[in-house]
């Protein structure tokens, strides 16, 4: 091993393994892969229907405390432990990440490969365009936005006889109405098929969705930090005289496609949620969804390839799915059901499959547990919290970590101390992890910088806090190796008894979830809805959308909404300033404080670092 070498150049290092020869040792059939090139390839959903009668294998979640801005080493622990179980202790494991998003890739943090000796490979096929999964999001996002402003014009300029010639299709040489419209004409009470019967009134019903521009909810989405698209204004051309309206762009893994994307659970309940999208009202306050803008199915044909997840390999060879996106703070970020449920099939009853949830246990695993298992039907084993001996300094009032800059001298001297003070969000974390039933192991991720005390110190107060265990782990420098102790302590967890339980039922009203969310998980004293969030609230239960989980929009640097209070902040009274509904993914989406669902670009961004050598074709600088 060359210690210390940059993530890129260990991935490099080593050559991986052609994905069919990866496929066929972890029991594939020739026709359930897609290639895409040499080390990637597309597992197609026929797979599930073969394995249907195969006993699933142990499910593990990999969470994490409250991070410093630069992460602490989740996606490098869940890719240190599969390779620890399968590469060194012969127990099958698979791997369940989420496709990293190109804004913090060029912008502040780099990839998500994981990293050092605990990585995905080749990290930069991984960290890049992957098998353009998140391009055909963003290509489905941005039709359905396109969709409804075109929608508006027409509607707004034509008369009801042009505009009915115009959407009712000729079919061999009658017209016809297309199965989409049948539901809608259903739904609007007239019970005709033949385009010729309807009345003049009824056409004009038919043709109107009279959406309420100042309702849409549906945004445009781009991959890039792009922070002078967070308010823009639209329709300035001639051609849309007096249609300018303000809108705004958000990162692309934050659409509501993403979402679907991941919770899904095949090709037809797919198509059914992207039809149920609710993307306006009309003007008698009636949602408005993607289906009755006729939609569906063009959306559903550009996400056909997407759903099925993306096979790759980690530096010690054992396999990994790759499917749907991150941030745990703006989106629910989480990896796909469909990939954790084929992982799970593949790897037999005495297998792992081990899968990460973004951020600090507050937000990726509260969203884990509410919403994703809520959805899958699966029950976690056990759940690996990491901690790193920084991130806890932070927390007992170390100076602020910023990324770019160098760590100070608190963080790269023993310091015994600031571990102490900060291991009260440790502890914080392991007990809401607690309120779900599951057993939690922290892993702590040991930087070259820690002493040997500071390790010593963080592993007794989380046993002491209620962790069934703690072990340091040195996956980052020395691969899977350096982490067989924490599997084996995973083994043994998995094997306890589970009293697994969601937060909160659905039928609560969507404050009162709110608010439980609020007071358990994140310690608020209570919560305070602004007068546009709480008429969401009440818009959103009168259309019968109130027994949703909810998916809260929040900082990931504090258990507050508030980034720089660190530790375990109390007394704060939790702003909620807006309410959004993602009906399609299935919950409710309030934004806490000031959240932004597009982030910026620094001063010093990523992409100053960024290089390809064209002679050999080489990416230089990602980590
Ligand atoms: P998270 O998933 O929690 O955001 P990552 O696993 O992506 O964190 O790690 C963040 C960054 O920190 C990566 O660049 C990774 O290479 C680096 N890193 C993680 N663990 C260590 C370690 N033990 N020593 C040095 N660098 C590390």
């Amino acid at each position: 091993f060359v210690f210390f070498s940059s993530d890129i150049e260990i991935s490099r290092a080593q050559s991986p393994k052609a994905v069919d020869v990866l496929a066929k040792e972890i029991g594939l059939l020739t026709d359930e892969i897609e290639i895409y090139g040499q080390t990637k390839a597309k597992v197609r959903l026929s797979l599930l229907e073969r394995l249907k009668d195969q006993p699933d294998g142990k499910y593990v979640l990999v969470a994490g405390i409250t991070p410093t801005p630069l992460g602490e080493g989740k996606s490098t622990v869940t890719v240190g432990l599969v390779q620890a179980l399968t590469a060194h202790l012969n127990i099958n494991s698979f791997a369940c990440l989420r496709q990293p998003s190109q804004g913090p890739t060029f912008g502040v943090k780099g990839g998500a490969a994981g990293g050092g000796y605990a990585q995905v490979i080749p990290m930069e096929e991984f960290n890049l365009h992957l098998t353009g999964d998140i391009h055909a999001i963003t290509a489905a996002n941005n039709l359905l936005a396109a969709a409804i402003d075109a929608r508006i014009l027409h509607e707004n300029t034509q008369s009801d006889k042009s505009l009915y010639n115009r959407l009712v299709p000729v079919v061999n040489g009658m017209r016809g109405f297309s199965a989409i419209q049948l539901a809608r004409l259903r739904r609007l009470g007239i019970n005709k098929t033949d385009p010729e019967t309807l009345t003049e009134e009824e056409i004009s019903k038919f043709v109107r969705l009279d959406i309420d521009p100042s309702t849409i909810t549906w945004q445009r989405v781009v991959d890039t930090n792009d922070r002078f698209l967070r308010k823009v204004t639209v329709g300035q051309a001639n051609t849309e005289k007096g249609f300018v309206r303000q809108a705004q762009f958000d990162i692309a893994v934050a659409s509501e496609i993403m979402a679907i994307l991941a919770l899904t659970t095949s090709l037809q309940d797919m198509k059914e949620r992207l039809g149920k999208m609710v993307v306006a009202n009309d003007k008698k306050g009636e949602p408005v969804t993607a289906e009755d803008l006729g939609v569906t199915g063009a959306l559903a044909v550009l996400m056909k390839d997407a759903i099925k997840p993306t096979l790759m390999q980690t530096l010690e060879g054992t396999p990994v799915f790759v499917h749907a996106g991150p941030f745990a703070n703006i989106a629910h970020g989480n990896s796909s059901v469909l990939a954790d449920k084929i992982a799970l099939k593949l790897v037999g009853e005495k297998g792992f499959v081990v899968t990460e949830a973004g951020f600090g246990a507050d937000i990726g695993m509260e969203k884990f547990f509410n919403i994703k298992c809520r959805a899958s039907g699966l029950v976690p084993s056990v759940v690996v919290l990491v901690a790193t001996v920084r991130a806890l300094k932070m927390h007992g009032g170390g100076p602020n970590v910023t990324a770019g800059a160098p760590l100070k001298k608190e963080y790269t001297e023993e310091n015994l101390q600031l571990v102490a003070d900060g291991c009260c969000n440790l502890q914080k974390q392991i007990q809401i992890t607690q309120l779900f039933g599951v057993p939690v192991v922290v892993a702590l991720n040991v930087f070259k910088t820690d002493s040997p005390a500071e390790v010593d110190l963080v592993c007794k107060m989380a046993k002491e806090s209620g962790a069934f265990d703690a072990v340091p782990c040195n996956h980052w420098s020395a691969g899977g190796r350096g982490a067989v102790k924490l599997a084996q302590a995973v083994e043994k967890a998995a094997n306890q008894k589970n009293s697994f339980k969601y937060l909160y039922s659905l039928e609560l009203p969507i404050v009162e979830k709110i608010r439980i969310i609020a007071q358990k998980v994140y310690g608020a004293q209570d919560i305070e809805l602004s007068p546009t969030a709480q008429s969401q609230v009440d818009r959103y239960t009168q259309q019968g959308f109130g027994n949703l989980p909810i998916c809260m929009a929040k900082t990931h640097l504090s258990l507050s909404h508030q980034p720089e209070r660190k530790g375990v902040p109390t007394g704060f009274i939790l702003p909620i300033s807006d309410v959004r509904a993602s009906i399609g993914a299935g919950f409710i989406y309030p934004l806490v404080g000031t959240m932004s669902t597009m982030p910026g670009l620094p001063t010093r961004p990523c992409f100053y670092d960024i290089d390809l050598d064209p002679i050999t074709e080489q990416v230089k600088g990602l980590f």
